[in-house]
């Protein structure tokens, strides 16, 4: 399992790929909960990495490159792994192609949660994110069970300082001009499985079933 979740803001990534890693990758590395996590900490990256991450653009290639070069070396995540929201960039995707055929690996499959852009301010602005976890909750299409409260540790959601309409706006800039261009890389290997991401949660979980079946 050496798999890519790309698609824009909103897209459902989040949502779906804790499922693949539950099912068949055992690892998990999504970039954008690893980066607020550093922010939060104050840590080097996190102080680098905030100035970007608050307007909407993307953090610089060699930063992100190397959190993913650190978390791969994690013990579960040696038999391969789900990335969500990396590679960004056609530079990330060949440095990942780089740092895999190092172990003699290669990816064998990219989920590219397509869908139309006016469908991701509403899923953005009804975020609700629990921190430590990962895990995103949606006022209206994913509530949790208490308002505000995440399901399984009972701790705080909050949501995101970029997940508003105007940041929303940058985000999808950034998407469309430098991450599409990362399906067409991945499409002419022939590895990209397109979803119908504006369809329900579990709809969209059993086309990712099939892709990766
Ligand atoms: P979303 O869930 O909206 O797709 P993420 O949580 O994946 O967003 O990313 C949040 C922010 O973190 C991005 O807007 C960007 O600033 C930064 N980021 C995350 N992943 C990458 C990446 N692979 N390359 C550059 N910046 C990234
Ligand atoms: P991404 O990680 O691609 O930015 P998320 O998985 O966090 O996206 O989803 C964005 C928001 O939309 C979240 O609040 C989530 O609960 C909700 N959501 C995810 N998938 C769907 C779906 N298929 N239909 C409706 N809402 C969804
Ligand atoms: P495990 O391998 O212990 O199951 P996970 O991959 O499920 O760990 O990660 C647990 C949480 O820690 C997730 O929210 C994930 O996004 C976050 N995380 C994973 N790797 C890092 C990292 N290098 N830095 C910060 N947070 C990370």
């Amino acid at each position: 399992c050496f798999t890519n979740s790309v698609g824009p803001p909103g897209s459902g990534k989040g949502t779906q790929s804790p499922l693949i890693k539950d099912e068949y990758c055992l690892c998990h590395l999504a970039t954008g909960d690893m980066l607020r996590a550093a922010v939060t900490a104050k840590t080097p990256l996190g102080i680098k990495a905030k100035e970007a991450m608050d307007k909407g653009e993307l953090v610089s290639d060699d930063l992100v490159v190397g959190i993913i070069d650190e978390a791969m070396k994690k013990p579960s995540c040696q038999k391969g792994f789900i990335l969500d929201g990396f590679p960004r960039t056609v530079v990330q995707a060949q440095k990942l192609d780089e740092m895999l055929a190092k172990q003699g690996a290669k990816v064998d499959k990219v989920l590219n949660f397509a869908i139309d852009d006016a469908i991701l301010e509403e899923r953005i602005t009804g975020r609700w994110i629990h921190p430590s976890s990962g895990r995103s909750y949606h006022t209206k299409f994913a509530p949790p069970k208490t308002p505000g409260v995440d399901d399984v540790s009972g701790e705080p959601l909050i949501q995101r300082k970029d997940d508003t309409t105007e940041v929303l706006k940058s985000r999808l800039e950034a998407f469309h001009i430098q991450t599409e261009p990362v399906i067409d890389y991945y499409s002419k290997n022939g590895l990209v499985a397109n979803l119908h991401a504006e369809k329900p949660p579990k709809e969209v979980t059993a086309e990712v079933q099939k892709a990766l079946s």
